[in-house]
């Protein structure tokens, strides 16, 4: 078996010992004779997936019974339009924080259904950074404010929630969901592609307060697309196989520790990685200091030319995933959740040696 070191920025590496028990499960789920994704979604054993998967995520989130869970499909990008499809009417305004391209395509899905205040945007200096609270000029009474906790494209990530003096926080937390602690009591609503931190791809995390959800508009609005018909039940077949996946890497987490354990990891394996960046200037992060994303470490190197030489020669040492995004450029190093302590080392080491052998 031969396991690369994966950066991939998404989907992702997931934890080995999840994909084990997956393949150890496969044919046969606990003695059924079956696989889960050839079982009903009503069986009690995707009952009991579905249960723990939701448990386990309330009690990794210290969240109470005033929020609910659901399991959905289509992206966070079905959510840039099912946020404002329930909670922003024709004549209201939603303030959208604007940090990169998918804050961008948030923004556009919104403006489709009422009006959208942006309080900031770091367009102007390509996304470089996240803003400080007094960069925020929030709108009167907006229905809720949206933002994009961690910035997959350009490497930036708010570690500290924008204080809106009370309105519920909207957030699109798919790259970095579950990485470090947030204060749960400032979100009206989180959502996640699974695909990142939590999963394979197929199934989307949605935690939405209660008493937000009881804003929420139903008038003339589909059935699908109404957040209360999955919070009320399971309403239509769920990616069983991906919430299953979700579900084994939910207790993985546990067993690590929860997410202030995780965290800890995660701050150690972005300490390495920025020394080596910033140890001279060989290499340049393209995320101002203070608004780096510990999840997705972006950088540069001389010229195109030199970063394609990286790029294959990390290919041949196994280090796999590290092209930036196809808009941007560069060199994108995503150490999510289940990029290990080794994988980080092993990139750095060859960072290492590049250095030597280019600079
Ligand atoms: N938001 C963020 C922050 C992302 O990184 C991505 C995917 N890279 C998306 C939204 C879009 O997610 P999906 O492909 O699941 O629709």
């Amino acid at each position: 078996m031969n396991r690369v070191h994966n950066f991939s920025a998404g989907p992702a590496t997931l934890p080995l010992s999840v994909l084990q028990r997956a393949q150890a499960e496969l044919l046969d789920y606990k003695g059924k004779g079956a696989s889960i994704m050839e079982m009903s979604h009503r069986s009690p054993e995707y009952t009991e997936i579905d249960a723990q998967a939701k448990e386990r995520l309330k009690k990794l989130l210290g969240l109470g019974d005033d929020f609910e869970i659901t399991f959905l499909q289509g992206g966070a990008s079905t959510q840039f339009m099912m946020v404002p499809t329930n909670f922003l009417g024709k004549e209201e305004t939603a303030d959208y924080i604007n940090t990169g391209a998918w804050s961008k395509k948030a923004i556009k899905e919104a403006e489709l259904f009422g009006n959208v205040n942006v309080p900031f945007s770091s367009e102007d200096s390509n996304f470089s950074r996240i803003p400080k609270q007094s960069d925020l000029k929030f709108s009167d009474n907006p229905n809720y404010v949206h933002f994009t906790s961690n910035n997959t494209i350009f490497g930036t990530e708010f570690l500290k929630e924008p204080d809106t003096d009370g309105v519920p926080l909207v957030c699109d937390a798919s790259s970095d969901f579950l990485s470090h602690p947030i204060d749960v009591s400032k979100y009206g609503m989180i959502y996640a592609g699974a695909q990142k931190n939590l999963g394979p791809a197929g199934v989307t995390l949605v935690v939405i307060r209660k008493d937000f959800l009881d804003k929420a508009r139903s008038a003339g609005i589909p059935t699908m697309l109404r957040y209360r018909t999955h919070t009320e039940k399971i309403f239509n077949t769920p990616p069983v196989f991906a919430v299953y996946m979700v579900n084994l890497v939910l207790g993985w987490l546990e067993d690590k520790g929860g997410i202030d354990a995780m965290f800890n990891i995660n701050k150690e394996k972005a300490k390495l990685l920025y020394g080596e960046i910033d140890k001279d200037d060989f290499y340049n992060g393209t995320a101002e200091e203070e608004s780096r994303s510990y999840m997705n470490v972006t950088f540069r190197i001389g010229d195109e030319e030199l970063e394609k030489k990286f790029l294959a020669e990390a290919g041949n040492a196994n280090l796999s995933g590290l092209k930036g995004h196809r808009s941007v450029g560069g060199i994108r190093a995503s150490i999510y959740n289940a990029c290990s302590m080794d994988s980080v080392k092993a990139l750095v080491d060859f960072m290492q040696n590049f250095r030597n052998q280019n600079g």
